[in-house]
């Protein structure tokens, strides 16, 4: 496998280190009685009027031998990994432990907000499991590394989840939106879905820097159906245990409709571009 990235995703600095996908703290969450995990890619683009092209399957980076838990990503650098990632872990353990050890309790605004700046993180650095998928722009990622706080375009849900097969997994999607008549020549995505499950808690992070800022319109409603909380931008409410959890198939759903949801909703003038990324064991 080649280098996902020559320097940090964060501060474009050398020195890389290995991060865990999911660090040391949540690991005894994740199932591991898998000896390979699975990381599955499919890359194809849609262009109104078209059909799906060039969909193709490939493993992706983290299929590899080894259970999950133990996978990680080359893609920032020690100062970075050691120093305010590791203090925003530090600062998102005591907030998320009890949520996925089903110990719940209501979090207040700084707490959904520190949530929220963790699965930014989260969301920026599985990514690049697949650097052809990040939706997130470099900008988007330097203004996260300068205020480690949640950024606006963005949206963010957490819910309760029971089940087996999705904790631990990250289901990635990115796309690119462009106005037909001004696609770039090496067009990127400019939009990402994720959803991740570990242990009682389940999440999703969506964010949308493309022209288009009507696409999340609807997002909030549906949700909240399935029983998720938004967490950023925050209502600057305290926010109580959702009344539904999410299960396995639910789970797959949701990370469907994402998918399928935006994918529908491009009108004529808009040229689309997607890839996925699904890491499962
Ligand atoms: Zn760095």
């Amino acid at each position: 496998m080649g280098k996902l990235t020559d320097v940090c995703i964060f501060c474009g600095g050398s020195g890389l280190t290995r991060e865990h996908v999911w660090p040391e703290w949540l690991k005894q969450y994740v199932p591991r009685t898998h000896k390979t995990t699975f990381h599955q890619v499919k890359v194809y683009s849609v262009v109104p009027g078209h059909p799906i092209e060039n969909e193709r399957y490939s493993k992706g980076h983290l299929t590899r031998q080894g259970d999950p838990a133990s996978q990680r990503l080359r893609v920032v650098c020690k100062k970075c990994n050691t120093g305010w990632m590791s203090r925003l872990q530090q600062k998102a353990k005591p907030i998320m432990l009890p949520l996925v050890n089903d110990e719940w309790r209501e979090l207040d605004v700084e707490s959904q907000g520190i949530l929220a700046a963790w699965i930014t993180m989260y969301t920026m650095v599985i990514e690049f499991a697949h650097p052809m998928t990040a939706g997130v722009t470099a900008e988007h990622r330097r203004l996260f590394f300068n205020s480690q706080q949640p950024l606006p375009k963005w949206l963010i849900f957490f819910g309760t989840f029971q089940g087996k097969d999705w904790s631990g997994d990250f289901n990635h999607w990115g796309g690119g939106l462009y106005n037909k008549n001004s696609v770039p020549v090496s067009p990127k995505c400019n939009m990402q879905t994720t959803t991740a499950a570990i242990g009682g808690l389940i999440f999703h992070s969506f964010c949308n820097t493309s022209h288009d800022q009507t696409l999340a319109l609807g997002f909030g409603n549906y949700f909240h159906k399935f029983g998720f909380r938004c967490i950023w931008p925050s209502s600057g409410k305290t926010i109580v245990r959702p009344i539904r959890t999410i299960d396995d198939k639910m789970a797959t759903n949701i990370a469907d409709t994402m998918r399928d949801y935006i994918l529908s909703s491009p009108s004529k003038r808009i040229q689309t571009l997607w890839f996925s990324d699904r890491f499962s064991i």
